[in-house]
């Protein structure tokens, strides 16, 4: 049940916040859990079966926290009633459950460790049922039971949280290198395979309404040399600042990317060819002009060259864009550099 809920989390938007809906929702699912869990129960004696319904609810807390507990509590303590019937230790126990439901729901807000809170939660959980227990249960039970509960509820806790961190890290790894794996680790743009992507997204939007797309491919000039004479990490430095003056001569709906080494490309939906000679002269201009931070207070002046083609009104197949764009990069070298060509 823990791994089915997790995957929610998975697959849900990366960085967006948990909505107090979904925390809710969550808490209906612990509930669910806790339902079945009191189904699940170990017999201790005659008198006495144990279930690890508290167990839900600290996972509500850990992961929701009080609006999740409280859901949680609320479901288990009124299915406790409803479906076992209304008796004084009925009550007692539902009272019991979302007593310490509340509690520690509270808990999960303070700064605490994970490990810390659900080692509290779980202590305020088992402590609770533990003084229930002393209030409804003949003396010579007590301490047997007491004993039982304890070491059901440390087995039970212990697995649980072994399973709730190794999912949430697991999550955590599966969201980095989910990012990872279409973002250029140096720059934060759109890798080369993030890149293909986008093209051929690009192309066939470009098709499906009938417009214009265009690509720019951007070099760094004499790249070399800056390796040669500064050093490879002021060549890193320049390449991460050329990313963010790139981003920001371009509009949002442009993909920028960086296609390898000191190599750039800018997909522009939409855009004539005229329209993205202009873009790729004012990312020229804005490159020329920028000052390039190095470490050690020096800055840098670098200068690019740019090919710039345009589908469909340069070629036939889409294939052939990243071709023509390239070519227009290789004119643009072989004609001296620092310069904006379409190939011909
Ligand atoms: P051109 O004007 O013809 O483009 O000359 P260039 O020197 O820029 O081109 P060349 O292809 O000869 O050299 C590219 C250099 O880019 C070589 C390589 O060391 C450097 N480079 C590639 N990737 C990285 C990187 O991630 N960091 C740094 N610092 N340098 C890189
Ligand atoms: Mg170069
Ligand atoms: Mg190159």
């Amino acid at each position: 049940m823990i791994h089915i809920g997790s995957l929610y989390y998975r697959y849900r938007s990366e960085d967006s916040r948990a909505l107090a809906s979904e925390k809710a929702l969550l808490g209906v699912a612990c509930g669910a859990a806790g339902i079945v869990l009191m189904f699940y129960t170990v017999r201790i004696s005659d008198t006495t079966i144990l279930d690890a319904r508290h167990i839900a609810i600290v996972l509500a807390a850990s992961q929701g926290g009080l609006i999740a507990s409280a859901v949680c509590g609320v479901m288990i303590a009124l299915f406790r009633l409803v479906f076992f019937g209304v008796s004084t230790t009925a009550l007692l126990a539902a009272a019991n459950v979302i007593f310490y439901a509340i509690v520690c729901g509270y808990l999960s807000k303070l700064r605490w460790s994970r490990l810390r809170k659900y080692l509290a939660m779980s202590a305020v959980a088992v402590g609770s049922t533990l003084l229930v227990f002393g209030i409804v249960l003949p003396k010579e039970m007590l301490w047997y039971t007491w004993l039982m509960y304890i070491g059901f509820s440390a087995g039970g806790g212990v697995l649980v949280y072994f399973l709730m961190e190794n999912i949430i890290v697991s999550d955590l790894l599966f969201q980095r290198f989910k990012q990872q794996s279409t973002t250029d680790f140096l720059t934060g743009l759109n890798n080369v395979r993030r890149f293909d992507k986008a093209l051929n997204e690009c192309i066939r939007s470009a098709m499906q309404r009938g417009e214009r797309l265009s690509l720019l491919m951007i070099d760094i000039d004499f790249f070399k040399s800056i390796n040669d004479t500064y050093g490879h990490k002021a060549g890193d430095d320049v390449l991460r600042e050329l990313g963010g003056v790139l981003l920001q001569t371009c509009r949002s709906v442009d993909t920028v990317s960086r296609n390898g080494g000191e190599e750039f490309s800018v997909l522009l939906p939409d855009c004539t060819i005229e329209r993205a000679v202009e873009v790729a002269e004012r990312i020229r201009h804005a490159v020329e002009a920028h000052a390039f931070p190095i470490e050690g207070g020096q800055s840098l002046r670098i200068t690019v060259s740019i090919g710039a083609a345009t589908f469909p009104d340069m070629m036939t197949r889409s294939d052939e864009l990243l071709q023509m764009a390239d070519d227009g990069l290789y004119q643009a070298k072989r004609s001296g550099r620092n310069r904006v060509c379409v190939a011909s």
